[in-house]
């Protein structure tokens, strides 16, 4: 009589600070306590850990939000090792694996993977290992691709799953399966079929970033039933977050930056090209740093070289890309450095979450203009000109379900990642955390980032009129031009560019003159945030540069003329800036002396506004 589960509407369930899950009563916390300590060699369990084993062990469906670095592989290496059978794992890269079983093997943990460009052979001799009724191997690791292509795979799961031979199924990196991810890779979303095939089998899906909709995506697609779920908050309170404004001096910046603070200490910093990498590595060498550089058109034996130098301590500060970071494990990162806007804010908090392993107290700045935002925007636009995280560069984009949506995700995502910098007023954890979709209280954060430092109080103002005659402006000048020569029109320039265009007869021609620069252009950003404006980005035949046009985009400017306002925020008291001293550094000494001024705090430009609004979506 086969049993058939309910499936019960409400798909899962909070299981964090469920005391059931942390009992020390279960049959098997013997063993899991001996096993721990013997074959892992750990002498306790980290926060969850013990929780995700009782409920996965327990025959729950279990979802697990664990940053990174958090030890979610123990979450299902340890069950493997202590129930009877199999438990196959799906991991996204064949590279992973490999480092995965290295680690096994060295405990004695019998494990082995299968992927489509492994000798037929040696694929054909697994399969039949697993036919055996004394099979070897505890793990079998596959990559997604394996299962959704491969029927011979699939039978020999089945025939396992019918021997009672299939203990549990693991998702590693459970966010593959989303659009909304930044990392979606389409052959995730075939997975469901394993929860159809096997549905009595518990499922294991592990990720270090889900926002809201992602966790949705996940249950959704993977068909989970009755899902225990388990979170952590992904707040890192030994990190400290500035974002600097990018001027032509970054690079005098981030060396007088490291040099004040974290002299001959480990670092990363994150490039947007190969070509940066490059020059960032170069500049910073030459200015006595101990420092290299690391890109995806390197060969692996160069690539694995310098990682290996940077994490015996030879060399201080890697300039990568983000094919740089996964399944690094350095505990003494003291800084993370973002040269230009990251693509993602759930790729930018995994980044920044490379630094401060240990706890120990560590920087990450990004460097932000509004320019580097065209620069990315185009390269999206592109597709493939730009590094991919190791996740998502493996694969044929011509599997992708629908590149058009793809493409609109990922200028979304990078949207996100401008209104965050754009931000002078909320913490940036609270940013962050909220779209992670996690409650974060401000005043925790006291004052670690570099918002909160600064800010003591705002007042709230209405722009919508300046908006309205931005919007204006932007259709009287014929929608031809970039947004800074908006911004010298609305603000009153005369200059020859100006005068050339006959802008300076034109009705708004310096109706802004009473708003600092800095001002206007943060309202201007907004409205492209918002929408309201686009950037029509393209490269110009002549130059091969980049050049970018702003439009209007005539269905928000509708909302914006039938009443919708716009609230933004002002620093009502801000703290002083020394004149004369406006290079993006913090006081020397500031780290031993205290935990004040470790942020750049005097920038070039004015502290202006920010939406309140911003801050809900984001
Ligand atoms: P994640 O997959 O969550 O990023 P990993 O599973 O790769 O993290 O684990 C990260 C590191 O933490 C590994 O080096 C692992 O050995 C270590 N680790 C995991 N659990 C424990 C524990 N209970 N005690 C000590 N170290 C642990
Ligand atoms: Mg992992
Ligand atoms: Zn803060």
């Amino acid at each position: 009589e086969a049993f058939i589960p309910k499936i019960i509407e409400v798909n899962y369930i909070e299981g964090s600070g469920d005391k059931r899950w942390s009992s020390h009563d279960f049959s098997w916390t013997k063993e899991l306590e001996v096993n721990n300590k013997k074959v892992f060699g750990n002498h306790s369990f980290r926060p969850n850990q013990r929780e995700v084993i009782n409920a996965t062990m327990s025959g729950c469906d279990v979802f697990v939000l664990m940053p990174t670095g958090g030890g979610k592989s123990l979450t299902y290496q340890l069950p493997a090792l202590i129930c009877q059978g199999i438990t196959l794992v799906i991991s996204p890269l064949v590279s992973l694996i490999q480092d995965q079983i290295m680690h096994l093997l060295q405990a004695n943990i019998p494990a082995t993977y299968l992927s489509a460009n492994m000798e037929w052979t040696e694929q054909q001799e697994i399969l039949r290992e697993l036919t055996s009724d004394y099979c070897k191997y505890k793990l079998l690791y596959v990559t997604p691709e394996k299962v959704v292509k491969s029927d011979n795979l699939l039978r020999h799961l089945e025939n396992l799953h019918f021997r009672e031979l299939l203990a549990r199924i693991v998702i590693d990196e459970a966010h593959c399966v989303s659009q909304w991810g930044h990392d979606f890779r389409p052959d995730y979303q075939g997975l469901g079929i394993l929860k159809q095939k096997f549905p009595n089998t518990p499922v294991l899906a592990l990720t270090a970033t889900a926002t809201a909709s992602v966790k949705e995506d996940v249950v959704q697609a993977l068909g989970l039933v009755n899902c225990v779920i388990f979170r952590q908050s992904f707040n890192r309170p030994n990190l400290w977050y500035s974002v600097v404004p990018k001027t032509k001096k970054c690079l005098e910046d981030i060396d007088k930056f490291i040099r004040e603070n974290h002299f001959d200490e480990c670092g990363i910093i994150y490039c947007l090209s190969r070509m940066d990498c490059e020059k960032v590595a170069g500049n910073l060498q030459e200015c006595g740093h101990k420092c290299a550089f690391y890109h995806g058109s390197m060969d692996p034996p160069q690539r694995a070289f310098v990682q290996n130098q940077w994490s015996k301590d030879e060399i201080n500060i890697i300039c990568a890309t983000v094919a740089f970071g996964m399944g690094i494990n350095k505990p003494d990162v003291r800084f993370v450095i973002h040269h230009s806007l990251p693509k993602s804010i759930e790729g930018y908090h995994q980044e920044c979450g490379r630094a401060g392993r240990d706890g120990q107290r560590s920087s990450c700045v990004l460097y932000y203009s509004y320019s580097d935002y065209i620069r990315v925007k185009h390269m999206i636009s592109q597709g493939g000109a730009i590094e991919q995280s190791p996740l998502t560069s493996g694969y044929n984009r011509s599997n992708m379900i629908n590149p058009g949506s793809i493409l609109e995700t990922n200028t979304e995502n990078l949207m996100r990642m401008v209104s965050y910098c754009e931000n002078d007023v909320d913490c940036r954890r609270l940013l962050q955390l909220v779209h992670f979709g996690e409650k974060f209280n401000s005043s925790t954060c006291h004052k670690t980032c570099d918002n909160c430092l600064k800010i003591t109080n705002f007042i709230e103002k209405d722009v919508t009129e300046i908006a309205k005659q931005l919007v204006e402006l932007v259709k009287l000048t014929g929608q031809r031009f970039s947004s800074s020569h908006i911004l010298e029109v609305y603000r009153g320039s005369f200059s020859q560019m100006v005068k050339k265009n006959r802008h300076e007869t034109v009705s708004l021609h310096a109706a802004g003159k009473h708003l600092a620069k800095g001002e206007a252009s943060r309202i201007l950003h907004h409205l492209v945030v918002e929408d309201i404006l686009v950037e029509e980005v393209k490269k110009s035949d002549f130059y091969g540069s980049i050049s970018s046009i702003l439009k209007v985009n005539e269905p928000k400017v509708c909302n914006l003329f039938a009443g919708h306002r716009i609230i933004l925020r002002f620093p009502s008291s801000v703290k002083a800036t020394k004149p004369g001293k406006s290079d993006a550094t913090p006081a020397k000494g500031s780290l031993t002396s205290g935990k004040q001024n470790v942020f750049p705090i005097d920038t070039p430009q004015p502290q202006t506004e920010v939406d309140l609004n911003l801050s809900a979506k984001l």
